[in-house]
């Protein structure tokens, strides 16, 4: 028997995959499956994004680059990041990662280890917690509740805190619950955070600029307090519909940068040539794809949410950010695996139940409305007559 280090029986799924080939398996054996479960646009990258990655390949940009990514890259994410937050931070802060997801991945490896705290949401993103776990650290949630709309609460975060914790990780907009955290909570959580200066920052915000509604997207980088301790983590994935290139950034403090090169020159070398220009003509090209996209996806939003609260037992409040409903399903009498489970099986629709974010995500379903309006209909008018007719189990 091969003897493998003891983290990696504790790793944990990100299960919108695994629903993601089952729906596939269900399709390839001639069923109609309907997918709310994945977590990607349903668009296209923009034509002129792609361009320039053709024109990288067709320029020879074949072979390795920078490690932390070219500096016309880099210098670009800090002059869009000056644009759009009014803050100015050196490239040599920017760092260019494999995907969103590779930021958290390292910032968790760099806190945790056994003995140490770290604070994540629950309901959350459901990697966070299984790389907390991977690295034997304490993981510690932080509920998020739709009592308080699945904003986060600063007084309750704080309260959590102890001599132990290394990592507070932050996402608003949230997955799966759709969250906003309104800047008077993130200005009372710096305020506090002042009292545990140790304590490093994650703020996700890979979906800024998804939010609707006059909801307003608080960046952490706006508060120079914490600058010295804080790690963000964006990316082109979401605002670009480029889940598929692979392509993040984050903005590291300049005391972790050269741990944080050496790490990534231990794992992946450098990011793929040709996404890192595209990657440079997403930020400093047109904006209106991303614009028409966050509109379309606005009036899913609300058709997702309407037809969601005439379900019977079920009600949503109204997402504020990134694609995703979040339902209280409590009434119908169903556990939310259970239902989520009958519903794809049975009913042809794809979501994904609630505890796969948490345990505080029992209760709720999560329906990603990156899918077309006439397939959210037909999915939601499958999932109303499974209701009326199906017992619960
Ligand atoms: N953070 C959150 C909250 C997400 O929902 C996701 C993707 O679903 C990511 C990070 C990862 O993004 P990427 O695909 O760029 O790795």
């Amino acid at each position: 028997m091969l003897r493998t280090v003891a983290g990696f029986d504790r790793l944990g799924e990100e299960n919108a995959f695994t629903v993601l080939a089952r729906a596939a398996e269900l399709s390839a054996q001639g069923r109609d499956v309907i997918n709310l479960g994945i977590g990607q646009p349903d668009f296209r990258t923009p034509e002129h994004v792609v361009e320039a990655a053709v024109q990288a390949l067709r320029d020879g940009h074949h072979g390795y680059t920078e490690t932390t990514g070219i500096l016309p890259l880099r210098e670009t994410v800090a002059g869009y990041l000056a644009a759009r937050t009014g803050v100015t931070i050196p490239a040599d802060r920017v760092m260019i990662v494999p995907g969103g997801k590779v930021t958290m991945f390292a910032a968790i490896m760099m806190f945790g280890e056994p003995g140490a705290e770290i604070l994540y949401p629950d309901p959350g993103f459901p990697i966070y917690r299984s790389m907390i776990e991977f690295t034997g650290a304490r993981p510690v949630p932080v509920p998020i509740r739709e009592s308080n709309d699945f904003a986060f609460s600063a007084e309750e975060l704080l309260s959590l805190i102890t001599p132990a914790t290394r990592l507070v990780i932050l996402n608003s907009p949230a997955n799966p619950t759709a969250g906003v955290t309104p800047r008077p909570e993130v200005n009372r959580l710096v305020a506090g955070l002042l009292e545990h200066p140790n304590v490093a920052v994650l703020s996700d915000e890979i979906y800024d600029r998804i939010i609707y509604g006059g909801a307003e997207h608080v960046s952490l980088l706006g508060y120079p307090e914490i600058r010295n301790r804080l790690i963000l983590l964006n990316g082109w994935s979401k605002t670009y519909a480029m889940t598929g290139w692979r392509l993040g950034w984050s903005v590291w403090p300049t005391t972790l940068v050269e741990r944080f090169r050496k790490f990534a020159v231990n794992g992946w070398s450098c990011v793929n040539a040709a996404a890192q220009y595209a990657g440079i003509a997403a930020l400093e090209g047109p904006q209106d794809a991303v614009d028409t996209m966050v509109s379309e996806f606005d009036s899913r939003r609300q058709v997702t949410v309407d037809l969601l609260n005439r379900l019977p037992g079920v009600s949503c409040v109204a997402p504020r950010g990134a694609f995703y409903a979040f339902p209280n399903i409590a009434e119908t009498g169903w556990a939310a695996k259970s239902l989520a489970s009958a519903l794809l099986e049975r009913a042809g629709v794809a979501l994904i139940g609630g505890p796969d974010f948490g345990t505080l995500g029992e209760g709720y379903l999560r329906v990603s409305y990156a899918n077309s309006e006439d397939n959210i209909r037909k999915a939601l008018a499958r999932v109303g007559d499974f209701l009326a007719e199906a017992r619960p189990r």
